[in-house]
């Protein structure tokens, strides 16, 4: 008789490498031992009570069942509209915008639309926790490409002869998590020259794309055409209305991606939170909502690095995001994760360690840091890293 000994026991994982995320570690640190939190990445701050009245006024009007499959057509029309006046690119709101539940969704998604066993899929690293996994579930094949500090710069020679007639997907992420690193026209004109006589597919998590400093701007992968007709674009609310708790995304795509993706996204979800959407399609008509972000988050940033003016770190500003990358190399050479659990500790401040962000954990030294917080929480944890 087939008498299991223990639950589980014949369940071979299919993740055998993945634990728990680094961002719930972190966090759960922090809160244990009363840290302030710079690790995992949400604003430490409310959204607008403006957006909340809205939510709640659909809710007390009755919108609480399920929405279209495909997401409220108010808000695929708003995203449409709001893709023209930012990028003067057009979506088609019928077939070519999805809503989904968070980017996180619409990423696995997009790359379970097209990857099949055996297939290579490009990964710039440091690259963001959720990627590996969903390639590796499709039977995928990670193909790193490995960009290291301080600049993270993208070597496109290099890029090219990762290039094998097995690559189907590439992965951008653009302002980029956990670097802030952001792209050029010239990185755009780079990756067209190899992709545009290939059957490459690419998947642009540009989540943070209204999150750029010093004047830089943000360039779409949808506006360069050769880009645009073969790339799933993600983006989020939550980066950029406050609202990382209400996990709502979308994803736009030209129609014949847009169909395969759809496909998966009605047997994840289905369909996303309705309330919200009804909401966020009228708060997204005001576009300052949006457009006032560098101001605001470049404030914090340079209040953080003021802060950490005199202390003993080596830093370069971020260009986009809301994280700041420090190297710790002239303080101590211990590894950076044994780094973040002693500063979490010892002085009270929650960081996240960039190895973890490659496959091969390489360890450059390096901490991640969010500064989407209140000013006070900002200075008070610069104070404590300039002891250091
Ligand atoms: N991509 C990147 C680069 C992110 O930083 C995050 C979340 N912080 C996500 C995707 C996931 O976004 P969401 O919370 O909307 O799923
Ligand atoms: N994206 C957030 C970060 O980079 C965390 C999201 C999560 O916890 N999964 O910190």
């Amino acid at each position: 008789m087939n008498k299991r000994k223990r639950v589980g026991d014949g369940l071979v994982s299919k993740l055998p490498n993945v634990g728990t995320t680094i961002f719930t570690v972190m966090s759960k640190l922090a809160t244990e031992t009363g840290a302030i939190n710079l690790s995992q990445g949400f604003p430490g701050f409310d959204c607008s009570p403006k957006l909340i009245s809205l939510v709640d006024h659909y809710m007390r009007k009755g919108f609480n069942q399920y929405a279209p499959m495909t997401g409220v057509a108010a808000l695929r029309e708003a995203l449409a509209q709001k893709t023209v006046d930012q990028y003067a690119v057009t979506y088609d709101p019928d077939t070519e915008v999805t809503v989904t539940s968070g980017a996180t969704e619409a990423i696995f998604a997009a790359i379970t639309a097209v990857v099949r066993p055996g297939d290579e899929v490009l990964v710039f690293e440091p690259a963001y926790d959720s990627y590996v996994p969903a390639i590796e579930l499709n039977g995928g094949i990670p193909v790193f490409v490995t960009l290291t500090p301080p600049d993270y710069a993208i070597d496109w020679q290099i890029v090219s002869e990762k290039i094998t007639n097995k690559t189907r997907l590439i992965l951008v992420n653009t302002p980029h998590n956990p670097t802030g690193h952001v792209w050029t026209i010239d990185d755009l004109d780079q990756l067209a020259a190899i992709v545009h006589d290939r059957d490459i597919w690419i998947v642009s998590d540009e989540v943070y794309e209204h999150i750029l400093f010093d004047g830089r701007i943000h360039h779409s992968l949808m506006t360069h055409p050769v880009l645009q007709e073969r790339t799933f674009i993600i983006g989020s609310f939550g980066k950029t209305f406050h609202i990382t708790g209400w996990k709502i995304g979308y994803c736009l795509a030209p129609k014949e991606l847009s169909i395969e993706f759809r496909k998966i996204h009605q047997y994840l979800t289905f369909s996303t939170v309705t309330p919200i959407q009804y909401a966020l399609a009228d708060y997204l008509k005001e576009p300052a909502h949006y457009r006032q972000l560098p101001d605001f988050y470049q404030r914090k940033r340079d209040l953080f690095l003021a802060g950490l003016r005199g202390s003993r770190f080596t830093i370069k500003p971020t260009e986009g995001s809301f994280f700041q990358t420090v190297s710790y190399a002239a303080i101590t050479d211990e590894p950076d994760h044994d780094l973040a659990v002693r500063l979490t500790k010892e002085i009270g401040v929650a960081s996240i360690p960039v190895s973890v962000f490659y496959h091969q954990k390489n360890d450059y030294k390096i901490l991640r840091f969010c500064f989407a917080k209140d000013d006070a929480i900002l200075e008070e944890a610069a104070g404590r890293l300039s002891k250091l």
